[in-house]
This record gives structure tokens, C-alpha cells and sequence, in this order.
């Protein structure tokens, strides 16, 4: 009888387009591990937001295994000390799992874990999870790896998993130290809540309502704090999950295309137009989505560290506590950026120009240390995922060197993207009695006005934290000086030959 084969899931919960476990099922009986380690959970970027994304998602995929037959094991503890103590009660010849880029830990542990194998005599077969190329030598030729995976075939769902028998399964399980069996309790996950919910059902349904009827005005509604959520395919979740893969929901988005395409009666109509654009903007994204991991999976270094010493001191080491807390909370005195952290803290999620924006108020208005500010949207943000949020918040706070400075302006988008001011009435209450046109910058109100509506600036709610015009002209000066550092010392050069993406040449993107 053939070898057991191991199929070690991390970030890639499905059971659709999962090459792993088609190839050790090609090689024998397999059985399943998901390892809860206490290293991610107690970790800085983690939040019991994660944890219940996380339970839906293995709640779903053990059932998919069981419904066909297959065994699904759930596991606590340290690894490799897990994997070993499961090896000698339940031999395995290799281990199966896609290449992950997470964060530094898991990064760490993947060395560990391939040292062990090495010396327990187990094969360890990683294959690629998505667009991200390991080991890469240059970006150039890049996007056409990405295009031909992107275009391979989806592995399909198996109907039937063969496992070993159940008993021997559960005799070796029962075997191992209780610790390893059972939770330790590191995070109660409430019952209910605002955040978005995992599993690969969801993700599919997600992505089927985007294609199908969401997303025909995304290209226009997506950075609209009040259209996006409904706008947006809402994906990320099951991306950061891997309960959909990045391929599916390409070739599904192409299909899509397609289908426009051949029917004359939406053409006629002016939809297809609206949609067409709208596809193309969602498929770029996803590009995106790799675009930025890659540049993690080249440098896992930039998880905590600027692309180029040259920024290394431009912004304090010890945050103002203040104004993080302000920022944190909601407080300081700019309504859509209030709006937008007490929003974020409820329900997991942001569209990217309002991630943009309170990134960008943290980074120049605030002038904290994106380390500092980093953390918090990645605890709060349920599709964190390392390769984009380090990479963002770096560009966001103008640390990249190849990016155009972009100091956004929390006035001019709450006029463009809120003018009717519904988003922030609803995030920041104590405002809502207030007019449109005083929603902006409350602080203009005649205090007359702001008495009769019951909320006194200063008093009801924060002034604000810092003068804008002089916080702006303060970082427009500091990052015009940097960027023409980092372009004279050549790190610009340096970090554009190692990440850039070679659509546009460094001259053109630091004009
Ligand atoms: C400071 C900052 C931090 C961010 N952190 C994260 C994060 O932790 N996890 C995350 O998934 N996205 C992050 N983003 C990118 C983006 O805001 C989200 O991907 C998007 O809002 C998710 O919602 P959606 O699935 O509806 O996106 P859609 O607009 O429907 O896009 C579809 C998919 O494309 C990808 N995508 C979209 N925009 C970007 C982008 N700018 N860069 C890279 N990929 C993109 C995502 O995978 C997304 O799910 C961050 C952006 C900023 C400015």
C-alpha cells in the first residue's frame, strides 16, 4: 500500500483549485492538518476577528472532507514539535502545502519546518498558491508568469478523499499529548458580530454577487465610503484565507467578460460598457494583490523595516501617544477619518481609498511611525494579509521611495466621497445634527449653531488634533527632501530594480 501523505493546510482553506492536495492524493492516503500555533495567535497582527474568520473556514472544509470521505485533523502546539509527535503515531512519507507568504513568524517556522523534514526523512512538496514566484530573481518577466498562471487550469474538487482507515486515524490522534488535542482557549470567539464571515461557500457567493450584479458600478462607486461596501467584491476575506483562490476569481471575472461580450441585448443597453471597465479595474487588482505579496515573499524584511535606510529616523521612534490614541479611537477632530477608524473597529473592513487616507493622516498629518500605526489596522482589518498591508502602509507613508508622494487630503475627501455627510453621521453621531457643509470641518460651525445642535466643539467633540494646512506644508517639506535623498544616494534605483513594477520607469513615477 502506498505511503501516507500529508496535506498541511495554512492560509489556503478550500478544497477547490488546491493543487496540493491533488498531488498527494495522486501519491496515496492522505489525511489533512490545520496546526492552531500560539505564536499567530498571540501575535501582534492578530485579532479574535481573525479567529472567527478562521473557525468558519475550518468548520466548512473538515464537513467537505468528511463528506467525502476523508480525514480532517485539528492540531495545537508548536511547530515542528507537532509534526513530529504526529509522525511517530501516524507515519507519513511527505508533507503537501502551498507556498505561503505571511508574515515573519510563519516565515520562520516554514524553515524550521523544512529542516525537520529533512531530517525525519519526510518530503516536503510546496507548491505555488498564487501569482507569487519564490526565489525570484527579477521583476522583469514578471507579469507574464502571473498571466500564465493566472490562465492554467483550475484543479477541480475531488468527489472522494481516500484516507486511512478511521480508526487508525483517531487510535494516532488519541495518542498524541492532550495539549496538542485540544484548544487551549487563547481567544473566545464571540457568536455573532459585524465582521465579515469566512469559508469557502461565502467566498464563492461573494464573488458570484459581485460578478453577477454588485459589481457593474465598481469603477465608479469603490472609494465611496458609503457605496464601496456593497460595490466592492468583498473577496479579500476569503483571499487572506486562501478559502478562494486568487485563479478562481480571475478566471471567473474573464468569464465574465465573455458572457458581456456575446450578449447583444446588454450591449445595446450601455451596461456592458459600465461592467467591461468595471472587470477590467477588478482584474487588475487582482494583479495588484500579487504584485504587493511578491514584494514580502523578495523581502520579508519589509514587514518591520523601511525599503531604504534612508528613511530610517524620518519619524520618531516613540509615538505621540496622543495623537495615536486620537487616531485609534476616532478623536481627532476630522470627521471622515473619525468616521472611518470608529467604522473600521466595528466592521473589519475599509474601502482602499479610506485605508489610503487614515494611513496617510497617521503617516504626514500625525507623523507617527507607520510600525506604530501599522498594527492596529492589521488587528482590525479582517482580511489582513501581510504582503499588501506592509507594503501599503510603507507607500501610504511615503517610505518606498519609487512612489509618488500622495499627502491625501481628509476635507477634500469627505467633499468628493461623503458630501452629503451620511457616512459620518452615522460613524460619529454626536455630528449628526450638524449641516452638510459644517460636517467638513465642524469647527467652522457658528457656535451658536453648534449650541443649538447640541454639540460644542472642544467640548462634544475633539478639535482638531493638528492644523492641517501647517501639518501639510510641515510633511510635504520633510518628504520632498527624502525623496530626493533616497533618489541621490540611488536606493530609489536600488528598490525600483527590485520591486518596481515595470509598467511606468522610475523617471515617470518621481516626476
Ligand atoms: C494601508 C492599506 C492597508 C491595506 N491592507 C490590506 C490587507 O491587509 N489585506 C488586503 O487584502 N488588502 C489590503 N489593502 C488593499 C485594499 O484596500 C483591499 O484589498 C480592499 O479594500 C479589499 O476589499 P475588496 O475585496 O472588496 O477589494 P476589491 O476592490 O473588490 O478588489 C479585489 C481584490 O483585489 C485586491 N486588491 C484590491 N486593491 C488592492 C491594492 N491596492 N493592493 C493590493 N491588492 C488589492 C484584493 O485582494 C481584493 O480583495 C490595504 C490598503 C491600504 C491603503
Amino acid at each position: 500500500m502506498a505511503a501516507l501523505q500529508l496535506v498541511w493546510y495554512k492560509r489556503d482553506l478550500r478544497i477547490a483549485d488546491h493543487a496540493p492536495l491533488a498531488g498527494a492524493m495522486a501519491a496515496g492516503p492522505v489525511v489533512a492538518v490545520y496546526v492552531h500555533e500560539p505564536e499567530q495567535q498571540y501575535a501582534t497582527d492578530r485579532d479574535v476577528r481573525h479567529e472567527r474568520v478562521l473557525r468558519d473556514a475550518l468548520d466548512e472544509l473538515k464537513a467537505s472532507w468528511q463528506a467525502r470521505g476523508g480525514h480532517f485533523i485539528e492540531l495545537h502546539g508548536v511547530l515542528p514539535a507537532v509534526f513530529d509527535a504526529l509522525h511517530r503515531v501516524l507515519p507519513f512519507a511527505a508533507i503537501w502545502a502551498h507556498e505561503e507568504t505571511w508574515n515573519a513568524l510563519s516565515y520562520a517556522r516554514d524553515r524550521r519546518v523544512r529542516a525537520w523534514a529533512k531530517h525525519a526523512g519526510v518530503t516536503m512538496h510546496e507548491l505555488p498558491s498564487n501569482g507569487v514566484v519564490r526565489r525570484l530573481a527579477s521583476r522583469d518577466g514578471w507579469a507574464e508568469t502571473w498571466q500564465r498562471r493566472m490562465r492554467s487550469r483550475l484543479v477541480p474538487a475531488p468527489d472522494r478523499i481516500a484516507s486511512p482507515d478511521a480508526a487508525t486515524t483517531t487510535a494516532a490522534v488519541t495518542a498524541l499529548p492532550e495539549d496538542m488535542r485540544t484548544s487551549t482557549g487563547a481567544h473566545v470567539v464571540p457568536p455573532w458580530s459585524d465582521w465579515q464571515r469566512g469559508g469557502e461557500a461565502r467566498g464563492h457567493d461573494m464573488l458570484l454577487s459581485f460578478l453577477s450584479a454588485r459589481g457593474q458600478d465598481y469603477r465608479r462607486a469603490m472609494s465611496s465610503p458609503n457605496e464601496a461596501p456593497e460595490a466592492c467584491s468583498r473577496i479579500s476575506v476569503a483571499l487572506a484565507f486562501g478559502s478562494l483562490s486568487v485563479r478562481h476569481a480571475y478566471q471567473a471575472a474573464r468569464q465574465r467578460a465573455r458572457e458581456l461580450r456575446d450578449d447583444t441585448r446588454n450591449r445595446r443597453d450601455g451596461d456592458a460598457a459600465q461592467w467591461s471597465q468595471s472587470l477590467v479595474s477588478f482584474a487588475s487588482r487582482l494583479h495588484w494583490h500579487c504584485h504587493f505579496i511578491q514584494k514580502l515573499e523578495d523581502e520579508p524584511r519589509l514587514e518591520t523595516t523601511h525599503y531604504a535606510p534612508v528613511f530610517d529616523g524620518l519619524r520618531p521612534a516613540e509615538p505621540d501617544m496622543d495623537h495615536l490614541r486620537a487616531w485609534r479611537d476616532g478623536q481627532t477632530g476630522y470627521p471622515l477619518v473619525d468616521a472611518c477608524m470608529r467604522s473600521l473597529r466595528v466592521t473589519g473592513w475599509l474601502t482602499f481609498r479610506m485605508r489610503a487616507m487614515v494611513m496617510s493622516f497617521a503617516s504626514y498629518h500625525l507623523w507617527l511611525d507607520w510600525r506604530h500605526t501599522g498594527p492596529v489596522l492589521a488587528r482590525w482589518f479582517t482580511d489582513y494579509e501581510p504582503g499588501i498591508h506592509w507594503t501599503q502602509c510603507q507607500m501610504q507613508s511615503g517610505t518606498t521611495g519609487i512612489n509618488t508622494i500622495r499627502i491625501y487630503n481628509p476635507y477634500k475627501q469627505a467633499e468628493e466621497h461623503d458630501a452629503a455627510g451620511a457616512f459620518v453621521r452615522r460613524w460619529v453621531p454626536e455630528l449628526s445634527a450638524l449641516s452638510d457643509a459644517d460636517l467638513v470641518r465642524p469647527e467652522h460651525t457658528p457656535l451658536i449653531m453648534q449650541q443649538m445642535t447640541g454639540c460644542v466643539i472642544g467640548r462634544d467633540y475633539p478639535l482638531p488634533i493638528v492644523h492641517h494646512e501647517t501639518a501639510y506644508a510641515f510633511a510635504r517639506d520633510r518628504m520632498h527632501a527624502i525623496k530626493q535623498a533616497a533618489q541621490r544616494s540611488g536606493s530609489a534605483q536600488q528598490v525600483y530594480d527590485r520591486h518596481g513594477s515595470r509598467r511606468t520607469p522610475l523617471e515617470a513615477r518621481t516626476r
